[in-house]
C-alpha cells in the first residue's frame, strides 16, 4: 500500500512540528553567529562573520538538517519509509540516515557505484544505523530523477516519502530560509552571504528569503564547488519559488572540480583550523573560505561591506 499523505498543516503547526523534532534530534537552534578576523589581506577593513551551522548538531551537517526539517515536518505525521539518493561519501544520505535511525523511520539509501569490498567511513556508518543500502550502477543512478523510475521505487519500496539527491526541493528552499530569519534575529542587516553552491538549495533559499524580507537589500554570493557554469545557474533557478536577481556565482574557485583538491586547498584548510580554530574540509567550506579570501585579496568589496559566510558543515565527508 502506498499512503498518501493529503494534509498539509499551517505554518504554525509545522514549526511546532519542527521544534519537537529538534528536541528529540538534540539539534542546537539558533546555530552561533561568530565574528571573524582572519589575517587575510584586506579583510581588516570588512566585517566578517561565521554562520556556524556546522554546529547545528554532533553528526547532521549542516545545511542538511535546514534541507531535511520542513520536508519531514510537512505532512501530518512523520513516514515510516524513506528514501534516497546519494554517492558513498554523501553528507545528505549521512545526516538522513542517523536521524532517520534515532526516529525510528525505515530508510534505504540507493548509492551510487558498488561499495561492497570496501565501504567508505560514511557507509559504515549508515550500516551501523541499520540503513538499507542498495548500490546501484551509474546507469540506474541517473535515473534518479525520472519520473516512472521514481514511481518504480515508491512502488517497490511502499513508500511515497522519496527525497531527491541532495535532499534539494522546494520544501529544502523554504528550510534555508531559517538561516535568514535567524540572521536578521543576530545581527545587523548584512551586505553579501557567502555559501558552496552544489545543487543550487542552499544558494536558491538564501536570495529567495533575502529577496522577500524587505530590510537593507543582502546579495548572495555562492561559490560553485564543481566545474558547472550555466549549469548551477539553471539548478538555482529551478528552485527559487520566484525569478530573483539578488544572487550570483562565482565559477573560479572550484578548483579541479567536485571532491578534487590540490596542495593550496589542503594547506589552507589545514591552516584555518590551527590558525583560526574552524574547521573546514575540502570539498565544500574549504573552497568557500579560500574563495572569499582570494576575491577580498582582489579588493572586490567595498571597505565596511558586512559579509557573513556561511559554514554548512559537513566534515564527515572528508573521512578517508
Ligand atoms: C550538500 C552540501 C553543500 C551544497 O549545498 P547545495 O544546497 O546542494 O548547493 C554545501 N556544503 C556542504 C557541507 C554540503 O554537505
Amino acid at each position: 500500500m502506498i499512503k498518501h499523505y493529503k494534509f498539509v498543516y499551517p505554518d504554525f503547526t509545522t514549526l511546532l512540528l519542527q521544534s519537537s523534532l529538534e528536541t528529540r534530534l538534540h539539534i542546537q537552534r539558533p546555530s552561533p553567529l561568530q565574528p571573524f578576523a582572519p589575517q587575510w589581506p584586506g579583510a581588516e577593513q570588512l566585517q566578517l562573520f561565521i554562520k556556524r551551522d556546522d554546529q547545528l548538531h554532533a553528526v547532521i551537517s549542516g545545511n542538511k538538517w535546514r534541507k531535511l526539517s520542513q520536508q519531514l515536518t510537512q505532512y501530518a505525521s512523520l513516514p515510516d519509509h524513506i528514501v534516497s539518493f546519494g554517492g558513498g561519501y554523501s553528507n545528505h544520505l549521512h545526516a538522513l540516515g542517523y536521524l532517520c535511525w534515532q526516529l525510528g523511520i525505515t530508510f534505504s539509501a540507493m548509492v551510487r557505484g558498488d561499495y561492497r569490498n570496501h565501504p567508505t567511513p560514511m557507509l559504515v556508518d549508515l550500516q551501523r544505523w541499520q540503513t538499507q543500502i542498495c548500490y546501484v550502477s551509474r546507469l540506474e543512478y541517473q535515473q534518479r530523477s525520472d519520473p516512472e523510475y521514481l514511481q518504480a521505487l515508491a512502488q517497490r519500496f511502499a513508500t511515497r516519502f522519496i527525497i531527491p539527491e541532495g535532499g534539494s526541493n522546494q520544501a529544502a528552499v523554504a528550510g534555508i530560509g531559517q538561516i535568514v530569519d535567524e540572521l536578521h534575529a543576530q545581527t545587523a542587516p548584512l551586505d553579501v552571504i557567502a555559501a558552496p553552491v552544489a545543487s543550487g538549495a542552499t544558494l536558491a533559499g538564501l536570495a529567495h528569503h533575502c529577496a522577500q524580507s524587505g530590510a537593507r537589500p543582502t546579495s548572495i554570493l555562492g561559490i560553485g564547488v564543481l566545474k558547472g557554469e550555466g549549469y548551477l545557474e539553471s539548478l538555482v533557478q529551478a528552485l527559487l519559488p520566484q525569478p530573483c536577481s539578488n544572487w550570483h556565482i562565482d565559477h573560479t574557485h572550484c578548483g579541479r572540480g567536485y571532491a578534487k583538491s590540490d596542495t593550496e586547498l589542503l594547506e589552507f584548510c589545514e591552516q584555518m583550523q590551527h590558525q583560526y580554530a574552524v574547521p573546514v574540509e575540502p570539498v565544500y567550506s574549504g573552497k568557500l573560505f579560500l574563495g572569499v579570501k582570494k576575491k577580498i585579496a582582489a579588493g572586490e568589496f567595498a571597505p565596511g561591506t558586512r559579509l557573513v559566510l556561511l559554514h554548512t558543515g559537513g566534515l564527515q565527508g572528508a573521512r578517508n
